[in-house]
């Protein structure tokens, strides 16, 4: 077994809010800067940077796994994350078909597709920020039906959230994980809170800046650095575990 270093929450310069400077190929130096041995590319709804920040990632020794971060109609954040792109990119599909509306750069900012050497391939001009038509429970499901695994993003924080919006997790919605922002809210005022919800907890940085990418890092105790084994860690099968 081996401890991996990982943020599981990392944004490029596709989401809006997110920095232009968070193109590819910084985004896995700095990475490796930090040395991160698993991280998660999440985009707002949208997975169109994940390819090239996969093969960077190949190339420079960080395993970087594809995925979203999704906005449900009850607007909470949740992670997808799977394990390989063409599964990120058929949730993207399903995310697509129900995301109305369209960007204002002037008002939320560009929305950059890059490619690996960090040249702009152009611009998403959908309205990423924005809120999907699909239910936190549908959302799971489809994550689920594609091998991926859906954490709930930054818990802890007062917007966008699982207990911000609903307070609880609703029956029928079976998520692997939580995610906290800050984890001393986990071991103090948040304890009882999630203790309650029964779910395995990470943390992880949700950086739009690259400053800001492995502020938050979770260690997964475990074999190798795949999302099977991520899932083994999170549910504490055989030996593996996860810790902040
Ligand atoms: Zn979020
Ligand atoms: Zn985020």
């Amino acid at each position: 077994m081996k401890k991996f270093k990982t943020d599981l929450h990392i944004h490029s310069c596709l989401s809006p809010c997110g920095d232009l400077d968070m193109s590819p190929r910084k985004i896995v130096k700095k990475c490796r800067e930090k040395g991160l041995d698993i991280i998660a590319l999440c985009d707002h709804n949208s997975a169109e940077n994940v390819a090239p920040v996969v093969r960077l990632g190949e190339t420079l020794g960080v395993r970087v796994l594809p995925g979203m971060e999704i906005n449900s109609r009850e607007e909470v954040h949740s992670l997808a994350i799977f394990g390989q792109a063409r599964q990120a990119l058929a949730m993207q599909k399903i995310v697509y078909e129900a995301l109305n509306g369209v960007n204002r750069p002037e008002f939320f900012g560009e929305q950059v597709r890059a490619n690996e050497f960090d040249e702009v391939e152009g611009f998403n001009d959908r309205l990423l920020i924005g809120a999907v038509d699909l239910g936190l429970e549908e959302i799971v499901r489809a994550i689920h039906r594609l091998g991926g695994l859906c954490i709930a993003s930054h818990v802890d924080r007062p917007s966008y959230s699982l207990l911000s919006q609903l307070g609880f997790v609703p029956p029928g919605v079976h998520l692997d994980g939580v995610e906290v922002s800050d984890p001393r809210w986990a071991r103090g005022e948040g304890k009882g809170i999630l203790k309650d919800l029964g779910l395995p907890v990470v943390t992880s940085s949700d950086a739009h800046f690259l400053g800001d990418i492995g502020r938050r890092v979770s260690f997964f105790l475990m074999k190798a650095p795949t999302l099977e084994e991520i899932r083994m860690a999170l549910q504490g099968k055989s030996g593996r575990s996860v810790e902040m």
